[in-house]
């Protein structure tokens, strides 16, 4: 078929499609059985069928012209098995001249398909969700041209809307609107903030419906598109006139995209291709969105990935040029309202908490993203890096939220549900407690007193400090505010943001960490070399030592900011002795400067070493005497102890940090300070975990640092623990060649009591 053939062809279809869905007599079955005629015939095939997604991964034949009719409604093919399956597995279209080439083909006798040997098939999909497949087949060896599959795409779309708006299949026979209640599905990510939540969606970025899908005068919606393309444009050059002030490199990034798109003819082509196939603007705008979802959404490459979330940006701000903004309003405040966005920013995150927002899912997101510490202070659970999370869930979806375990679940269960409300009931009935014990001692049962301290990254995280009764920070990650900025804050900025913290911090004493840049916290600002191993290259304090400028400004600013205060100042990511006493230099050279320029300093100014690479643990007492405590960084000391990358999701769970190898080195870190009389802490998440937390108090263990989030349930744990025993089992058990202590320890405090619970 030429492409001109085509066009005559789909939107002949697209007309006759039209026709029977207005006939009012027609059930929908009847509807369905007639447009799988008409296709069958349009395009001299010998078969059309169509197949719907139901419960338990399996595809029914709805409908067929061709196949023996007994076969419908009664023949189910599970996903991934068969050729249909296959389409819909990897939810793009198929060709094949002969069927049984393929490796997944099998005879089904039922459906009496034996002479039929090409094939081409499409998903039926709608914002990213595969319904079913339609599929056109022929007894000869045919190989169907790209202008065939298109308009078979094109035809696969608007079916796909109309069985959505309930014309072609009874509301109550789909998937997602199935009577007995849609099946729950889970989604994986990385949790940033743990905690549970139940609530509604909400897309950031929503996925836009088109209601209008044939056209009547494709001379007119050529106009209109042009006319949508116009007002976009100026749109975005008001956008890029604002942010250009701002001069961050995000809106640049958009800036650069967006005139690659704007030149891009073949995007425009398709779009008119398809207005010329018969569907309006908007839907011509959409189809053109799916076949490059199809084209680059299974790319694991990220280059890739990130254009296409672009485009679906600026596809997205078309459509809603098209036909208005239809964001589903936020509905019912009660109600708690997920927010489901690829990223956000944390001013964004704010604007939607007057809706009472209860957890956030991000398609991107670490641990560290300014985001995540807004939503952390907020206490609203976060799951990140969630597989497809915007193409699966539609706003106004019912998602619980288990983000201890990382997980999405939607549309879940009434059980689900009810014992979600019951965990939550216990978590209040938990936190209520918590609140009326804070100013009690923090000590164990048998009278051990434990030193906590507060992780934070910014002003709201030192709010917990007054809320739980805490003496100090154990640190202040000083790169969260340089990442908000859009410039390297200059020296007087620094004072002004140092200021705020201790003033913030009352009395407390605060370890501050010199900026932990690089890796996979970038400033925007900051031009760094390409590295194929951001983790392990230039970062942290290596940057600190070759860019001594940097440095040495932060300590300046914090000298003046702390104005007499005592403080604490630790360096990140140290790999050897050397680099800590060079560091160590410049804070000993500004203070010197400090004082000669007439500045007040505390008398007992302090610093240390954070333990983050294994070997700089194995360099601490060749440093004795150099430092004033140290820090032990376990989430970065874990992933280079095990060569795993602590942001890749594929990471997760893989290795245990109550490995008795990892224990070891930390027992030996440990030992190490308790024989030269070093201070010592732990701010890695590890220590805002009960469990783990427990097994390193009887380590030796006494002093945490962890997140707000940890607070409550790391107290808990050890006003219930009695030391002395617990000590003696776990040394016991580091004797004696236990691969991993978490099951047996986890037993040993159930047996006594000990109350371990993460929230
Ligand atoms: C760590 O690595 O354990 C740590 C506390 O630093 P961050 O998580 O900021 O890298
Ligand atoms: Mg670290």
């Amino acid at each position: 078929m030429s492409a001109a053939q085509a066009a005559t062809v789909s939107h002949h279809l697209l007309r006759r499609l039209r026709e029977i869905v207005s006939q009012s007599t027609l059930s929908a079955q009847e509807k369905l059985d007639h447009i799988v005629r008409i296709i069958a015939q349009e395009y001299g095939a010998d078969m059309c069928s169509v197949y719907i997604m139901r419960a338990g991964a399996a595809l029914e034949l709805f409908a067929t012209h061709g196949l023996r009719p007994q076969a419908v409604h009664r023949t189910f093919i599970k996903i991934g098995k068969g050729v249909v399956g296959d389409v819909v597995e990897n939810a793009r279209p198929l060709v094949l001249s002969d069927i049984r080439l393929h490796p997944r083909f099998y005879l089904d006798p039922q459906m009496g398909e034996e002479e039929l040997q090409s094939f081409m098939g499409t998903p039926l999909s709608r914002g990213g969700r595969v319904l079913g497949a339609l599929v056109v087949q022929d007894k000869r060896k045919r190989l169907y041209q790209n202008e065939d599959v298109e308009t078979l795409q094109t035809v696969a779309m608007v079916l796909a809307e109309m069985i959505v708006a309930g014309e072609l299949v009874k509301p109550d026979e789909l998937l997602f609107s199935n009577s007995d209640g849609p099946t729950p599905t889970v989604l994986k990510g990385v949790v940033l903030n743990a905690g549970l939540a139940l609530g509604r969606a909400v897309l950031h970025h929503p996925f836009v419906p088109v209601k209008r899908l044939i056209n009547d005068d494709a001379e007119r919606e050529l106009h209109r598109l042009y006319e949508a393309i116009a007002k976009m444009r100026a749109s975005l050059r008001v956008m890029f006139a604002e942010s250009d002030s701002l001069g961050t490199t995000e809106s640049k990034e958009v800036l650069e995209t967006y005139q690659m798109f704007a030149q891009d003819r073949g995007w425009l082509n398709r779009i008119r291709k398809g207005i010329e196939g018969g569907l309006t603007a908007e839907a011509a705008v959409q189809k053109t969105l799916s076949d490059l979802r199809f084209r680059i959404g299974q790319s694991h490459d990220a280059y890739f990935r990130e254009r296409l979330w672009d485009f679906e940006d600026l596809t997205n701000r078309l459509l809603q040029q098209l036909v208005g903004n239809d964001n589903a309003p936020i509905k019912n405040a009660d109600e708690g309202v997920i927010v489901v966005a690829r990223t956000l920013g944390p001013a964004e995150l704010l604007d939607y908490e007057k809706h009472h927002v209860v957890g956030l899912i991000l398609e991107e997101g670490l641990h560290n993203a300014h985001v995540s510490i807004v939503a952390r202070a907020l206490r609203i659970p976060v799951i990140s890096r969630t597989n497809q999370a915007l193409t699966k869930v539609e706003s106004g979806d019912l998602i619980l939220m288990d983000a201890s375990k990382g997980e999405v679940i939607l549309s879940p269960s009434e059980e689900q549900i009810e014992l979600h409300s019951a965990r939550q009931r216990k978590q209040e009935e938990r936190r209520t407690f918590a609140r009326k014990e804070a100013d009690l001692p923090i000590v164990t049962k048998d009278g051990v007193p434990i030193q906590l301290s507060l992780n934070a990254g910014s002003l709201l995280d030192l709010e917990s400090l007054k809320e739980a009764h805490l003496a100090s920070v154990g640190l202040y990650r000083t790169e969260i505010p340089f990442m908000l900025e859009s410039s390297f804050p200059d020296v007087e900025a620094q004072v002004r943001l140092y200021q705020d913290i201790f003033q913030a911090a009352g009395d407390s004493v605060i370890t501050f960490r010199t900026l932990d840049i690089g890796g996979d916290k970038l400033l925007p600002y900051l031009r760094a070399p390409e590295d194929s191993n951001p983790l392990l290259g230039w970062r942290a304090i290596r940057i600190g030592l070759d860019r001594p400028i940097i440095l040495r400004q932060q300590i300046r600013a914090l000298l003046q900011a702390s104005n007499g205060r005592p403080f604490r100042l630790m360096f990140p990511m140290l790999s050897s002795l050397d680099e800590f006493l060079s560091a160590k230099a410049i804070f000993m050279n500004e203070k010197e400067r400090a004082l000669s320029q007439g500045h007040t300093l505390s008398d007992t100014l302090q610093v240390g070493a954070m333990v983050e690479v294994p070997s700089f643990a194995w360099s601490l007492p060749d440093g004795f005497g150099q430092m004033d405590f140290i820090s032990v960084g376990s989430n970065d000391l874990f992933q280079f102890f095990f060569a795993s990358d602590r942001t890749n999701p594929n990471m997760i769970g893989r290795y245990d940090n109550l490995s008795r190898s990892f224990l070891t080195l930390l027992k030996r870190i440990f030992s190490y300070c308790d024989e030269a009389g070093l201070p010592y802490s732990l701010c890695g998440e590890m220590a805002g975990k009960p469990l783990e937390a427990l097994v390193l108090m009887a380590m030796g263990l006494r002093h945490f640092s962890v997140s707000p989030h940890a607070l409550d349930p790391i107290k808990r744990m050890i006003r219930s623990t009695s030391l002395e025993k617990l000590s003696q089992y776990v040394t016991y058990l580091l004797a004696n060649n236990v691969s991993n202590l978490r099951h047996t320890v986890h037993a040993f405090a159930l047996d006594h009591g000990i109350l371990l619970e993460e929230y």
